[in-house]
């Protein structure tokens, strides 16, 4: 099914002629680039210099605007605190902070001062904390006076390099840090960002641990430039739109999409730090007359969840485009937005090395719901044939695309758009197998259908091998989430010695529908009728599906479960 754009959206449509861009696209190259100056100090000399540029509603639904203007002092100031402090080009600052102005400035103003930004969860409880800090080489790490003593203390022993630690707040800093608010009030108010290089490094972002042990991967400067034009194709911003995206500022859609992009463009970014809860998030477009909305899969089903009512009791006319990032979009998902809320959702695909969005569907551009879409301008991809391992097989040191369409292989990318990642922090070794053939190796499994469109199949690792079928979790996950009972569902592939393995599903059930036998003989034969030969052979109700604090289910961490295997590393399991 297709869904057909008749008409254009509110504003005109970026991509006229899709093929026409994608022939003509070079990624523009520049000696020297800086985010912070491109996000913030280039609108001082336009008319946005006194737009909004950040409006954040609190817990307490108390909100605070800053004003692009009412940044830049601001993010000088920070830039003026670090350089005081004797902290450099390169050196490491960490955030564990919500959704709260503090944490725009902090981001801010490290790349104003060549600093690196590596943002965390600030959910993730110590271990994660003291991991990543003693991975990425933390030397200031700023967070709240309360996530200090809950999280922090215990373990800042352990962390010898881990010179300054700057808290927010008015209260008095708890012992063995600093005020926030009195390092910035003691700091000026001017500061010149001194030449940045494309390839200095400028964000160090770990990845969701959704497969294994985070990875930390190293983003530049000259990243910027992906980070905006694909906002623009893939998320059809525009100076005059308010938009919100809902990811949290400890990964990376939080910064590219969450931070650096919107106010390039010169948006009214919204943030909102109350958790999800269908009628807030509702309200929050309402209130905010949000216009573009960057979310996620997982909080989409919630909302679904919750049914059409809560929907319909807000006014969000003012909402003109929906994007989904981070896990597959079940075709249920888009349909669901374009029923309730009256637009569909454009699913877009891209990771944490990337950087920024390859694959997306676009404003302009007929949405197939189910599919990631095609690859934004300037993006090569491909599919590569697989070997034994299911991986792309790699024989002399290359590999095999996939010329035909609809066959399954390994999603690769041309290497060289601005965003890509430059390494894996201290892991050469790892980075230099994630390139073969001239390509990078995504680790993804997908196939491409006969009009360009990019569907996603599974995680390499998550792919299922069941009596000679192959088999992706996705596409028995979504034909379950059909069934009326079912808000969400995971797949696994559980051991079997004749058929290798077999297929067993997890799901949770809407509100008002009970775990009984009846309805399990019920959803193993709507599973059946569906899918013949793939249908799960066993169900089981669970109404708590690990995620990660990124919203993606873990199937690893079902498998093991099941498997009664070591649960592995958890540190970005959502708590
Ligand atoms: P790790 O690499 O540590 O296991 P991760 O891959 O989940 O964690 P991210 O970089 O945050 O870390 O996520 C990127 C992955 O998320 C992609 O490789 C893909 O598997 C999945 N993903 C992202 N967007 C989509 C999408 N639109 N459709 C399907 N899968 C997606
Ligand atoms: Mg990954």
């Amino acid at each position: 099914m297709i869904i057909r754009k008749c008409g254009r959206p509110a504003l005109p449509p970026i991509l006229d002629d899709y093929e026409r861009e994608r022939r003509d696209f070079a990624w523009p190259r520049a000696a020297e680039v800086n985010i912070a100056q491109e996000a913030v100090d280039r609108h001082l000399h336009t008319q946005i210099r006194g737009q909004v540029a950040l409006r954040c509603v609190g817990k307490d639904d108390f909100v605070t605007e800053l004003t692009y203007l009412d940044l830049h002092v601001e993010t000088n100031r920070f830039a003026n605190v670090l350089r005081g402090l004797g902290v450099g080009k390169g050196e490491r600052v960490f955030t564990l902070l919500g959704r709260v102005p503090e944490l725009y400035v902090t981001v801010l103003g490290t790349l104003k001062n060549l600093s690196v930004v590596a943002p965390m969860f600030s959910a993730f409880g110590p271990e994660p904390i003291r991991e990543r800090l003693h991975l990425g080489d933390g030397r200031v790490l700023v967070t709240t006076p309360a996530l200090y003593t809950r999280k922090i203390a215990g373990i800042r022993d352990s962390l010898p390099g881990l010179e300054h630690v700057l808290v927010t707040g008015d209260d008095p800093a708890p012992e063995g840090t600093l005020s926030l608010r009195e390092l910035m009030a003691a700091a000026g108010s001017a500061f010149v960002i001194p030449p940045t290089g494309c390839e200095d490094m400028a964000l160090l972002h770990f990845t969701s641990g959704t497969t294994g042990r985070p990875k930390a991967a190293v983003h530049v400067h000259g990243a910027v430039v992906a980070h905006t034009i694909t906002a623009r194709y893939a998320l059809d911003l525009h100076a005059s739109d308010v938009y919100w995206c809902t990811a949290d500022p400890g990964w990376v859609t939080g910064m590219s999409y969450g931070v650096i992009a919107p106010l390039v463009l010169g948006v009214t970014l919204v943030t909102d730090a109350g958790e999800f809860d269908a009628r807030r998030w509702y309200r929050t477009l309402e209130e905010q007359r949000v216009s573009v909305w960057y979310t996620a899969p997982t909080a989409l089903r919630m909302l679904m969840r919750h049914g059409r009512a809560p929907a319909a009791e807000f006014d969000l006319s003012r909402l003109r485009f929906i994007a989904s990032v981070g896990e597959p979009l079940n075709p249920e998902v888009v349909l669901w937005g374009q029923e309730v809320l009256g637009l569909p959702v454009h699913d877009n695909w891209w990771q944490t090395e990337t950087g920024a969005i390859m694959i997306s569907n676009y404003a302009a551009m007929d949405i197939k719901p189910g599919s990631m879409g095609r690859p934004v301008p300037g993006i090569t991809a491909a599919l590569l044939e697989r070997g034994g391992d299911g991986r792309a097989r790699v024989v002399d040191g290359q590999v095999t695309v996939i010329e035909e369409p609809d066959v399954a292989g390994e999603l690769a990318l041309r290497p060289g758009w601005p965003s890509m990642f430059r390494g894996y922090l201290d892991d050469p070794d790892r980075y230099a197998k994630t390139f073969a053939g001239g390509w990078y190796l995504s680790g993804d499994i997908a196939r491409r259908d006969k009009d360009g469109y990019f569907w996603f199949v599974a995680r390499a690792d998550d792919v299922i091998k069941s009596a000679g079928h192959l088999i992706g979790p996705f596409e028995v996950e979504s034909v379950l989430m059909e069934h009326p009972a079912v808000a969400e569902a995971a797949v696994i592939g559980t051991p079997d010695p004749v058929a290798g393995e077999l297929v067993k599903a997890f799901v949770t059930l809407k509100p008002g529908h009970e775990p009984t036998d009846e309805l399990l003989r019920e959803l193993t034969a709507f599973g059946r009728r569906r899918l013949g030969a793939v249908a799960p052979k066993e169900i089981a109700f669970d109404q708590h599906l690990p995620h990660t604090r990124s919203g993606k289910v873990m199937r690893r961490l079902l498998k093991a479960r099941e498997l009664g295997l070591p649960e592995g590393d958890t540190s970005s399991l959502e708590g």
